[in-house]
């Protein structure tokens, strides 16, 4: 990644493209404070929590292959991890759920749960799945059934981690920006010589053009069907009292990656791991040991029209 963010005398300094998301930013800003009391203080603050959402009864349903499969185990923890941002007049939640697929009608049960317990309003809240291709489904996909007992669950732990967060609530201090990673995506849509797309597999559709994945310089590939997003956006919040590090959202445009999760096991995946070791770079970075360089360096298994096949080769953060 070619540019970081970082603080420095309490002043975020970022890559020049962060201009757009100051003002995006700002306009959100703005929106959120046209409703609150107008005789409370202004001052900014920020609670995180990540609400474990590992499975605990096994066997159950993992998603996000082509079909069902029974989960046995758990590779990794699996979480919702939440952040609340106020500014003093009109908080805000969001939350990223370590699962391959959430309904609206899950997180909208969330969300209507979060705004009773909280002031924080359900279109405060912002909510998504990582994609992880190793969680117990939720939703209904490729022959895969959701498990009633576990999304009850989930949204129970999605309604606690905002809960908790709220409650964390402290003076902090927030910054953004946007770096570049292009070594990690790549455009798998193909469009395809007329009559050499593969057949779906599903039906439905006939003389379909652009297929996916369509292999190691494949000669019957014309050109990529869209161009690759290689942006790696961070918002990062710290303690105002000492600088500890409370938060990072990042956003990545790369599928899930897989390597080294068995078919039988719940994994958040990259995502996860990134979580982790992010974790550990902003406390070494916070101590003054060293910069946390942000780089996510992955080992993707996936062929792609410029790369050839490849076994994986792990993927670190
Ligand atoms: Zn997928």
């Amino acid at each position: 990644m070619k540019r970081r963010v970082r603080f420095r005398n309490g002043e975020c300094r970022s890559g020049g493209r962060s201009i757009l998301i100051v003002a995006l930013f700002l306009t959100i800003w703005t929106a959120w404070g046209s409703v609150s009391p107008a005789d409370e203080p202004a001052v900014f603050q920020a609670g995180a929590y990540a609400a474990d959402i590992t499975p605990t009864r096994f066997p159950i349903s993992l998603n996000g292959q082509m079909h069902d499969r029974p989960g046995s185990s758990a590779l990794d923890r699996l979480h919702a991890r939440c952040l609340v941002l106020d500014d003093g007049k009109a908080p805000v939640a969001i939350v990223v759920v370590d699962s391959c697929l959430i309904s609206r009608a899950i997180f909208d049960e969330a969300k209507r749960k979060i705004a009773e317990a909280t002031p924080i309003r359900t279109e405060r809240m912002l909510m998504s799945a990582t994609h992880t291709h190793s969680a117990p489904t939720v939703v209904g996909v490729f022959q895969s059934e959701p498990d009633a007992e576990y999304t009850a669950f989930l949204i129970d732990r999605i309604v606690d981690g905002v809960g908790q967060a709220f409650k964390n609530r402290e003076p902090a201090q927030v910054g953004w920006g946007v770096g570049e990673d292009r070594t990690q995506v790549f455009c798998r849509d193909w469009l395809m010589k007329p009559g050499t797309a593969a057949t779906n597999p599903f039906g439905g559709t006939k003389d379909d053009r652009v297929q996916m994945h369509p292999g190691y310089q494949n000669p019957n590939a014309i050109a990529p069907t869209a161009p690759v997003d290689p942006d790696v956006s961070l918002l990062a919040v710290k303690a105002k009292k000492d600088g500890r590090p409370l938060a990072v959202l990042a956003n990545f445009s790369m599928h899930y990656a897989g390597y080294g999760v068995p078919p039988d096991a719940a994994s958040a995946d990259y995502f996860g791991r990134f979580a982790e070791r992010i974790k550990v770079l902003a406390w070494i970075s916070h101590q003054g040991l060293n910069r946390a360089a942000l780089r996510v360096i992955g080992g993707i298994a996936t062929t792609t029209f410029d790369t050839e096949p490849r076994q994986p080769d792990g993927y670190r953060v």
